[in-house]
């Protein structure tokens, strides 16, 4: 990249990234903040606001990241803070059965019906490392069915990368995951049932579960096929599988009932997280009661936490669900289509080929004409005019996530002001974009 790749500098940002690479491995707690895969220096942030974040050299953005999703009401909603403050004073954990866990967990039961009872723990990765055992635990199998593309957190099975092919065993591709772990999961490409069909044929009896974001974010947006979850469904019920629908970052996000609630497909188990902690270490799982009742200390298989449930944490995510009514999804949803449709406008101005993908208020922008099905096809894309892109629109004050795989966010705190500003930043990104060379 040229120097015009990054058109400002940073410096305070970048201070605290040296003070940070001196205590912390590559200078970041989460490998996607440190900006590897566009260069330049991440932002340090130091507060946010409504649709806003500033950073260590007083810039302002307008985010279109959401903390990765959570944020869905903006930055410091008021009446999230105002819960907080509120459990906060009272103790910030007490490792003990409260209300307030019981609160979050019968609004969640409430608002997604296959949701028969729910296990709060503190991460996504939590969860999916749970829901998976408990799988485990009630089919008494050991095989697990997961599509190239999808993240589920960094549980050690689901790392295994794809091998091309139907039902090929999965190496591992991250050391530490061993070999054992790697080939107890089967990597397939997503949206192919005949791969599952294939796969589940190939294994009878021994697989306990098949896990799917309900729909993908992290390979981009990649929604699945029109009856793809159904198939899956089936496919598991027909074979004594379970069906588990990741709906970390759909959750509360897509809808009042999340992903389950566009689609309407049953899952016997999900995975939540980001909304439902309000910005908090929240998360969790839950589904089908005859399944959760075989979780300790109802049933064998073990699960636990010092801090699930956390009283702070429940508190912010009750005030968020609270604040989630048909009304704030419809403005979640309109200044999605409003940002969506300003990105295509310019794009094609200039005549960059792009693909904008949505599901529900989650979309993001593939730099390909080809519909992008999955992970190979948004591998396809010409990655190096997101960088471009990513940093034309950084220098003038709009925050993307730091990679052409991820979903944007937005939260109902965009206001016309952020979007305007969106609007002002996005021609010269379009046409830094059209000028990008690989
Ligand atoms: N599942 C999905 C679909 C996710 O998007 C993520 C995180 O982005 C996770 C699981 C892991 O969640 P966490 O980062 O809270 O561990």
């Amino acid at each position: 990249m040229s120097e015009l790749a990054y058109p400002y500098e940073a410096p305070a940002s970048q201070a605290l990234f040296d003070r940070a690479a001196a205590v912390t491995p590559g200078g970041v707690n989460s490998p996607v903040r440190a900006f590897r895969a566009v260069g330049g220096t991440p932002r340090f942030m130091v507060s946010g606001t409504g649709p806003y974040l500033t950073d260590a050299d007083g810039r302002e953005y307008v985010d279109l990241v959401c903390s990765w999703g959570p944020m869905i009401l903006g930055h410091a909603h008021p009446e999230v803070i105002a819960a907080v403050q509120e459990a906060v004073a009272r103790g910030t954990s007490f490792g003990t059965p409260a209300e307030g866990e019981v609160a979050l967990a019968e609004a969640m039961v409430e608002r997604v019906a296959p949701l028969e009872e729910v296990r709060l723990v503190s991460s996504g990765t939590e969860a999916t490392m749970s829901a998976i055992r408990l799988a485990r635990g009630f089919t008494r199998r050991t095989k697990v069915i997961k599509f190239a593309g999808c993240y589920h957190g960094h549980v050690d099975s689901l790392l295994a990368a794809a091998g091309s092919g139907v039902a090929t065993f999965a190496l591992p591709d991250t050391p530490g995951v061993t070999g054992a772990q790697a080939s107890d999961t089967i990597v397939l490409p997503y949206n192919d049932l005949e791969a599952v069909h294939a796969a589940f044929a190939a294994h009878p009896g021994e697989i306990a579960c098949v896990i799917t974001e309900a729909s993908p974010g992290n390979m981009g947006v990649v929604p699945p096929l029109p009856g793809f979850n159904q198939g899956l469904k089936d496919a598991c019920a027909a074979n004594g599988a379970l069906f588990v629908s990741d709906e970390v970052m759909t959750g509360f996000r897509t809808s009042r009932a999340g992903w389950y609630g566009v689609e309407g497909v049953v899952p016997d188990l999900m995975t939540f997280g980001k909304v439902m902690g309000g910005g908090f270490p929240a998360a969790a799982f839950g589904g089908r009661a005859d399944v959760m009742a075989h979780l300790a200390p109802a049933g064998p298989v073990y699960q636990a936490g010092t801090l699930s449930g956390n009283p702070v944490a429940t508190a912010a995510g009750l005030a968020q669900l609270r604040l989630l009514d048909d009304a704030a999804y419809e403005t979640v949803n309109a200044v999605s289509a409003r940002i969506q449709s300003l990105v295509t406008e310019v794009l094609a101005k200039e005549g960059v080929a792009h693909t904008v993908q949505t599901a529900s208020n989650m979309f993001s922008v593939f730099f390909t004409d080809r519909p992008v099905r999955d992970y190979e096809d948004a591998k396809a894309q010409e990655s190096f005019r997101f960088t471009a892109f990513f940093h034309s629109l950084l220098s003038n004050g709009v925050y993307l996530p730091p990679s052409s795989f991820e979903s944007w966010f937005v939260s109902t705190a965009h206001d016309e002001r952020a979007v305007e500003r969106i609007a002002d930043a996005l021609p010269a990104a379009a046409r830094a974009a059209a000028e990008a060379t690989a």
